[in-house]
């Protein structure tokens, strides 16, 4: 190494060490708390080398039917950041972060001007999502809040709105913990590029799907199917927690049968009888699609992991 590299290396520890001395709160990361493991993989990647993020809804649990634990309440009472997607997804987090992080920053993702949101499908076989929000609730307070309750809450199945978290994440964080805020942003650039990498993957490997019909679960896919061009007719349940009706699951069977749909996939935190009821006599095969990374252990990993995943899925299900 040549003397004034040397040299330069030096006064830079030296200034890094006089910036710990002068900003204790340096040493501490920010306590981040992330509701669900897709957002927690890449908020993990924007925090990379700084701390990590506390993640609500672990292992092979649904945010539809999720229930708090006291570890979670604690969690949130200590959080200096909170990362959710929205009352519209995670239902059971509204009451308690009121309850229990009242000072700490919401980061709603749904909230996100740089963040393309799709309408909830209707009409067809797709009936209007519902996540067991109250509908119709005049009484609510949060007007913003009302104007979302016909979109589509699974919004980090499409890479470019996973962009648009990962920044906002960066900015929220270098906020929070200015001290950081160059890892932040070089973490974020990072991911960034990963992202874009990953994107250009996917459309590859999900081009020779485009016309080839399949039935889903439940509606958790529209970004995924609007940015890769597939071909979803649509979903057994409307929301994952509910039973569907004998009436729906009639008119889902037509729709497979009159459509040739190849696939109808089941997701792993749900009971795959349905899904073997509604094939029942149909030429459709079934498969496993896990839109929420139910079946992967939480980490910056996780989340393009997931939409490999999901993309090899549909490819060994529908063919090439
Ligand atoms: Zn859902």
């Amino acid at each position: 190494m040549r003397l004034t590299a040397l040299s330069a290396l030096l006064t830079a520890a030296l200034a890094a060490t006089a910036a710990t001395a002068s900003l204790p709160a340096w040493a501490e990361a920010p306590k981040v708390v992330v509701s669900i493991k897709p957002i927690h993989s890449l908020v993990a990647s924007v925090m990379h080398g700084v701390g990590e993020p506390t993640l609500l809804v672990r292992g092979g649990a649904s945010p539809h039917s999720y229930t708090m634990k006291p570890s979670d309440a604690k969690a949130l009472s200590a959080a200096d950041l909170v990362v959710w997607v929205g009352p519209e997804l995670e239902g059971f987090l509204e009451k308690p972060l009121q309850a229990n992080a009242p000072k700490a920053t919401r980061l709603t993702l749904m909230d996100l001007k740089s963040l393309t949101l799709l309408q909830a499908r209707e009409g067809g076989a797709w009936e209007p999502h519902d996540h067991g929000h109250e509908h119709h609730d005049h009484d609510h307070k949060d007007h913003a809040h009302e104007d979302h309750e016909e979109l589509n809450s699974h919004i980090w199945l499409d890479p470019a709105n996973a962009r648009a978290i990962v920044t906002a994440t960066a900015d929220a964080l270098a906020a929070k913990d200015p001290a950081d805020a160059e890892a932040y942003r070089t973490n974020a650039d990072r991911t960034l590029q990963a992202l874009d990498a990953l994107d250009a993957e996917l459309k590859t490997t999900l081009a020779p799907l485009k016309d080839k019909p399949f039935v889903v679960f439940h509606d958790a896919y529209q970004y995924f199917e609007a940015r890769y061009d597939l071909s979803a007719v649509g979903s057994i349940t409307v929301s994952p927690d509910r039973r569907p009706s004998a009436k729906r699951l009639s008119a889902i069977r037509a729709k497979i049968a009159g459509l040739n749909a190849a696939c109808v996939f089941s997701e792993p935190q749900f009971e795959p009888t349905l899904v073997r009821t509604v094939v029942e006599g149909t030429k459709a095969k079934t498969g496993v699609l896990d839109p929420e990374g139910a079946d992967l252990p939480e980490g910056e990993a996780l989340y393009p992991t997931l939409m490999r995943n999901l993309a090899a899925s549909l490819r060994g299900c529908l063919g090439a």
